[in-house]
């Protein structure tokens, strides 16, 4: 098991090129070791790249990967103790279950017996077991997915094992179960777990840390609690949620920010960040969880008008019309649904200035 660090990493695949794109851009990172994680994004912001220059599988155009410490850039794949679990099955058809759960493992000249024990332990956890005499050529889509998880897991030696949206081809039901006994696993033996996916969900119900990459970035790394409360950039606010962070794009006015003709202060350090600042890109964000709907004028609640309302079962989201833009508001389960004219209200607590697309923490102490 070891720490993964990246260090002034970046890659470009067609770096030669006389404008190269970057499909990862100068990133720094610690994967701690024994560690639960999670590296949350949407399709093409570089999260398999990521994955590949970590195993080996690609070598990065810059910056360097050190595990507990040392450099492993020259070192090949098989060298580097890594499990790599890809989205699409890979096995060996014309090999037994059994055969293709020991293979890491005679690759490492383990003894049968000790391939016996660690190959029936991982199939009870996959529940492979009644098929581990089946040709793997005979097993369905789902099956053939826990043997390639099953490779990956049945060497306790490795460093980390690396998760490329593993579950892509697995039925609903089976993958929250699936999702279950990997968590069981990374937490009984301890091993540095790193999950790639582009479902929120997914990546809170797995990992402890999530990651979340945003065009070749980490925008922020943190438990997912802290990616709700405090989203670090707009693009963690607009990604994660559901629906994301309502975000309006305001001025600069004598009393702070203004929106329409509505007036926003700030507080004291915000305000001086933001006098600080000579950026037009000035944003404040607030979740629909946040945003308070009274159906009578409310102290300095704001006059809005009711778009529509969707009632998602658990409970509605409302849409509304302030200052001319949409803000979504999630009402609370008791609470009646209000028509026409209503007051919203954005507790201070809760309205993040964003100057640039990132956060300015309200006293200069989060991240
Ligand atoms: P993700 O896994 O998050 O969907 P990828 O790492 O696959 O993202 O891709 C990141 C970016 O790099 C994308 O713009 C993609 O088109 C590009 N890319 C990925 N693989 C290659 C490749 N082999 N050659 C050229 N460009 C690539
Ligand atoms: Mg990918």
């Amino acid at each position: 098991m070891a720490e993964i660090q990246l260090k002034g990493l970046a890659h470009s695949y067609n770096k030669h090129a006389e404008n190269p794109e970057y499909a990862i851009r100068q990133m720094d990172h610690i994967w701690k070791d024994g560690g639960a994680y999670a590296l949350l994004g949407p399709s093409g912001c570089g999260k398999s790249t990521l994955l590949n220059i970590i195993s080996g599988l690609l070598a990065s155009s810059e910056g360097e990967v050190l595990f507990d410490g040392v450099r492993v850039n020259d070192i090949p794949p098989q060298e580097r103790n890594i499990a790599q679990v890809f989205q699409f099955p890979v096995v060996y058809d014309t090999m037994t279950v059994f055969d293709n759960l020991a293979f890491p493992l005679r690759n490492m000249k383990t003894s049968e017996s000790k391939i016996l024990t660690k190959v029936g332990e991982i199939a009870k956890i996959l529940e492979l077991t009644t098929v581990l005499n089946k040709k793997a050529a005979n097993l369905t889509a789902d099956e053939k997915q826990k043997v390639s998880m099953g490779r990956g897991l049945v060497r306790d030696d490795v460093s980390a094992i690396l998760f490329d949206e593993p579950l892509t081809v697995i039925d609903p039901q089976l993958k929250w179960k699936l999702r279950r006994k990997l968590k069981q696993i990374q937490e009984k033996f301890k091993i540095t777990m790193v999950y790639v996916t582009h479902d929120q969900l997914e990546a809170s119900t797995f990992a402890d840390k999530i990651a979340l990459m945003y065009e070749g970035q980490v925008v922020q790394f943190g438990t997912p609690r802290e990616l709700f409360e405090y989203p670090n950039h707009t693009f963690v606010g607009y990604f994660i949620g559901s629906p994301g962070m309502n975000l309006m794009a305001v001025q600069r006015c004598e009393q702070g920010l203004i929106f329409g003709d509505t007036v926003f202060t700030l507080n004291k350090y915000e305000q001086q960040c933001l006098d600080d600042s000579d950026s037009h890109n000035v944003k404040l964000g607030i979740r629909p969880e946040f945003v308070h709907v009274w159906d009578k004028p409310n102290g300095e609640a704001h006059l809005s008008e009711v778009e529509f309302v969707e009632d998602l079962g658990t409970y509605k989201i409302i849409s509304l019309k302030f200052e001319g833009q949409t803000i979504k508001a999630r009402l609370q389960e008791d609470q009646k649904v209000p028509h026409g004219q209503v007051y919203i209200s954005f507790p201070e607590q809760w309205l993040m200035l964003y100057i640039d697309e990132y956060l300015v923490a309200k006293d200069g102490t989060y991240e």
